[in-house]
């Protein structure tokens, strides 16, 4: 490989404030802890982001590639809908030749994880070395962690995530920017202060009361 060709990977890979705006509003919640942008649309903007495998707050996290591109999440979420998983799991237990290759895929996963735990300066996270995400090495759990390691690692690599590509193709293709109006770029984007309050802070917002504990006289305030 080129030095240049490396060295311009390793740029693209970097997400830039914008990239994590993007990323923000095509999830509508904040992000954090992404150290990578490893697949991007011809326009540049992100398709996966790479969690850090061990979060800020400690957490190791397995679950490497995340699918943040509405349009395939959605398209990927009609194959689940239709079945496709189980397809899947029964072509698995099938044809040894692609069992091998889904394990190897696995494999590639783990040292994908390691390659972004070394260059974010993470290190080794022990908690969760073998354990990949989406039901590898032997079953299909989620599509959507499927595709997003097939559109990180490129084409050859997940055999069932090219294919769920594959199937995609006729809402997605790799070659075209499908990214106008695929999510909201008014107002803010989904913002870090948000997220700290989380759901409990929901009935705050949308003014129902909070559940009460005590009651000075009936007993029954709460139900
Ligand atoms: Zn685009």
């Amino acid at each position: 490989m080129e030095d240049n060709t490396a060295a311009a990977r390793d740029e693209s890979r970097q997400p830039t404030a914008h990239d994590l705006e993007v990323l923000s509003r095509q999830l509508g919640r904040p992000v954090r802890d992404v150290v990578e942008i490893p697949a991007r649309c011809v326009c540049g903007n992100p398709l996966v982001a790479a969690t850090a495998p061990r979060l800020s707050n400690g957490t190791p996290f397995p679950t490497t590639f995340y699918l943040t591109h509405p349009v395939i999440t959605s398209a990927v979420s009609r194959l689940e809908a239709g079945g496709t998983m189980n397809d899947m799991n029964d072509q698995l237990a099938e044809d040894a030749g692609l069992a091998a290759a889904y394990r190897a895929a696995h494999e590639q996963y783990l040292a994908a994880r390691d390659a972004i735990g070394r260059r974010s300066g993470i290190g080794a996270v022990p908690e969760i070395d073998g354990v990949s995400a989406g039901g590898m090495p032997t079953r299909v759990k989620c599509l959507h962690v499927l595709v997003g390691h097939s559109l990180a690692a490129g084409r050859g690599v997940n055999p069932l995530g090219d294919k769920a590509l594959d199937m995609i193709s006729e809402w997605w293709t790799a070659d075209k920017c499908y990214c106008d109006g695929a999510w909201d770029t008014t107002g803010e984007a989904p913002s870090r202060d948000l997220s700290r309050h989380g759901p409990q802070g929901l009935p705050d917002i949308v003014g129902r009361p909070a559940p009460v504990r005590k009651s000075a006289g009936s007993g029954k305030a709460a139900e």
